[in-house]
């Protein structure tokens, strides 16, 4: 059978390795860090995965904590006035439910199962020179190590990439304790709490590895007052900076976090990073190719929650392309046409990213503002996280947006609100 070695394991890797795996190929997946080294590391991310993107694991018989996580049923949108009131609150409910699994949790069991069935686990951080000798032995390697160094392989697509630094400071902390929105008791939502000209406040259930838990996650804009996680190395500063800065900026969900402690000692997280787009083949030195995988050739800013989204997607497309390659060899040809095909989805996720980084022109204000009296077009923005390619239809151009609001509001008398009072 083909050999194919998987360089980093991740959401892509994993989901990769773990799914040629079941079709009988020879894989070997290198990892820089045992399961157990990741599990009791630092958190990774937020993960918050919507249908489509949990799908692809439930088609792989993968997604083995799927009963313990929470349902995350709808989406919420705030938006924080000066004086810290949100004249602008709404929930959108998602068609099919989102989860949130902390990586920590998911690589080193998914890394465990990979072994328990026979894979071949390498823990080794590879270097370029590694994969140029690998090249020469395997039919097929790609790189699916996310924002690491081997990224300086895969050539940043300056065409496809509009910012050439970070767009925001990111600071996670990983909470047990948090209340639930007063509102919305037996409810779990992802909560998007916007403040103008200074960031966002993300806050959304999870599963951890102590159990259920909540995110706090501050994106905020760089030289701004969120910008002030930067070199804080005790979490318990970390956790109360957090809660100091909701307390001034989101008061509403200050108010449910005040009993709040942090899940163990590795349960924060900041740093930034630039948006970049690359092209998906590296050339190595002695002349093989590799393929990039995931955030290796397409990394977003986390603002819409979506980088785990794409590696799930970007997993299914490759699982596909080389399955369905037969034993032809995996050629630049072949490697550009399995990018092309996860990018005609990735695209769309880059262009709203982009754009939900920049200040909002006020056509998406309105349709934000309309979401709080339209209840369809809090349900639309919502299920928008599962299939970005829909903004195409109402979110980007100033026209279809107004004929997409006089639509809804037209219609306004037929729809009820679909989310629990
Ligand atoms: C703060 C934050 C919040 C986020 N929130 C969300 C969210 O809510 N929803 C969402 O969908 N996405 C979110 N993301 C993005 C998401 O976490 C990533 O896009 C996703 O994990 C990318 O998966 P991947 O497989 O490409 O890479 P990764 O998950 O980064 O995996 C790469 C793996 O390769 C390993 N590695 C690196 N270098 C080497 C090497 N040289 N040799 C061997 N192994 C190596 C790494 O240790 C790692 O295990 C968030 C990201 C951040 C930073």
């Amino acid at each position: 059978m083909r050999k194919i070695l998987i360089v980093g394991a991740g959401q892509s890797g994993l989901q990769l390795a773990l799914g040629l795996q079941s079709q009988g190929y020879e894989v070997t997946l290198m990892s820089n860090r045992t399961a157990d080294e990741i599990r009791s590391g630092r958190i990774m991310s937020t993960q918050c995965m919507f249908h489509t993107a949990l799908q692809h694991e439930r088609d792989l018989g993968i997604n083995f904590w799927e009963s313990q996580a929470p349902r995350i049923e709808g989406l919420g949108v705030s938006v924080a006035a000066p004086d810290s009131t949100r004249p602008i609150d709404w929930v959108g409910t998602l068609d099919g439910y989102a989860q949130s699994v902390d990586q920590r949790v998911k690589m080193a069991g998914w890394m465990e199962t990979f072994a328990q069935r026979g894979g071949q686990l390498v823990i080794h951080g590879a270097a370029v020179s590694d994969l140029d000798f690998f090249s020469r032995t395997y039919d097929l390697v790609m790189v699916s190590a996310g924002k690491g160094e081997l990224v300086s392989m895969f050539g940043r697509d300056a065409s496809r990439s509009p910012y050439d630094a970070p767009q925001r400071a990111l600071a996670v902390a990983y909470v047990h304790g948090m209340g639930p929105r007063p509102e919305h008791p037996d409810y779990d939502a992802v909560r998007c709490n916007l403040v103008p000209g200074v960031g966002e406040l993300f806050v959304m259930p999870t599963l951890t590895t102590t159990g259920r838990a909540d995110i706090l996650f501050w994106e905020g804009i760089p030289g701004g007052p969120l910008d002030a996680f930067q070199g804080i190395k005790d979490p318990a500063e970390h956790l109360s900076l957090t809660l100091e800065l909701m307390e001034r900026f989101t008061p509403w969900e200050y108010a449910r976090a005040t009993k709040v402690e942090l899940t163990d000692g590795s349960g924060t997280l900041a740093g930034r990073y630039a948006p970049t787009v690359r092209n998906p083949i590296g050339r190595l030195p002695g002349g093989g190719l590799v393929l990039g995988v995931a955030d290796v050739v397409v990394a977003n800013d986390p603002i819409t929650g979506q980088g785990s989204n794409s590696a799930s997607k970007c997993a299914a497309a490759y699982l596909s392309s080389i399955t369905e390659h037969g034993d032809r060899p995996f050629d630049e040809a072949w490697m550009q046409s399995t990018f092309d095909r996860y990018w005609d989805t990735a695209q769309h996720v880059t262009k709203w990213t982009n754009a939900m980084l920049g200040v909002p022109p006020e056509h998406v204000l309105n349709l934000i503002g309309a979401a709080g009296g339209l209840q369809p077009v809090a349900d639309r923005f919502a299920n928008g996280f599962n299939n970005p390619a829909d903004f195409e239809n109402f979110f980007y151009d100033p026209a279809l947006t107004d004929a997409y609001l006089t639509e809804v509001s037209s219609a306004s008398g037929a729809s009820g609100s679909s989310v629990p009072e």
